[in-house]
């Protein structure tokens, strides 16, 4: 079975002026440890699919299932990194890494092999004990993806993690993505309009139309040209 699968999930909002419709009949499944981007222009919907994968919105239809189960609310089994960082201000790079962890009961000494080890793939060794604000946006954004795998989730769900940096960041952190996505083995979800970054990053790339909901196409990526 597939590790995650959206099957015919609608999203209608209804706001004071009447109703939106982001999503009519989105389907698709992603494998264990398939790396997928969803690609597609501003408002067409991409969000809403992360954030109902996410729970963090509900499907009007449909289902999603995780590992064959459907899923409900918002839970650890599934890391969330967002354009905005969201780390904790008040918490050290360390201690943020290690959030998910305390919060499971886990061990002074397990919680230090953990961020040791993160800390390392991210190349941010020295940065242990700094606080988000003395962070650049890049080393944020490590520190917000050390921290979604260090919960050991079944799948890592992006909305366009680095489309707050800029140019030259933005590859570094591609490289730092793929590294971690290479050395973790996790399933990733990663939402972008960059179509650049959606085929440097991905196994599949699913097109989504303006349209509601039409998410057509899965282009299978040419990796050697003849
Ligand atoms: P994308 O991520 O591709 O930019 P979104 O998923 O954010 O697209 O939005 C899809 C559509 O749903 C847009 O028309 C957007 O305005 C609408 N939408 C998203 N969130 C809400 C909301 N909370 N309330 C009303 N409409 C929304
Ligand atoms: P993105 O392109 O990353 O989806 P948006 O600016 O479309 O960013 O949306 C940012 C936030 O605002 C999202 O949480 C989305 O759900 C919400 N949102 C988007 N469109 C609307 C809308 N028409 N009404 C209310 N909330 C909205």
């Amino acid at each position: 079975t597939p590790k995650l699968e959206i099957k015919d999930v609608g999203k209608i909002f209804k706001t004071k002026s009447g109703e939106t419709t982001a999503l009519e009949k989105t389907s698709f499944a992603i494998n264990e440890g398939e790396f997928v981007t969803i690609l597609g222009p501003s408002g067409c919907g991409k969000s809403t699919v992360l954030r109902i994968v996410a729970g963090l919105e509900e499907a009007t239809s449909g289902q999603v299932l995780l590992d064959g189960q459907e899923i409900s609310g918002p839970g650890p089994d599934r890391g969330m990194v967002f354009q905005s960082y969201t780390l904790f201000p008040w918490l050290t790079v360390k201690e943020n890494i290690n959030f998910g962890l305390k919060l499971k009961g886990a061990s002074h000494n397990e919680r230090d092999n953990v961020a040791r080890h993160y800390l390392q793939l991210i190349g941010l060794e020295d940065f242990e004990n700094h606080y988000p604000i003395q962070l650049s946006g890049g080393m944020k954004q490590r520190v917000a993806i050390a921290r979604a795998l260090a919960n050991d989730p079944k799948i890592l769900l992006m909305d366009e993690p680095f489309g707050a940096l800029d140019a030259q960041t933005r590859n570094i952190m591609q490289e730092v993505l793929l590294k971690a996505w290479e050395e973790s083995k996790k399933t990733i979800l990663f939402i972008t309009h960059d179509v650049d970054e959606s085929i440097f990053l991905a196994d599949s790339v699913y097109l989504m139309t303006a349209r509601p909901g039409r998410l057509k196409k899965k282009i299978p990526i040419v990796l050697d040209r003849p």
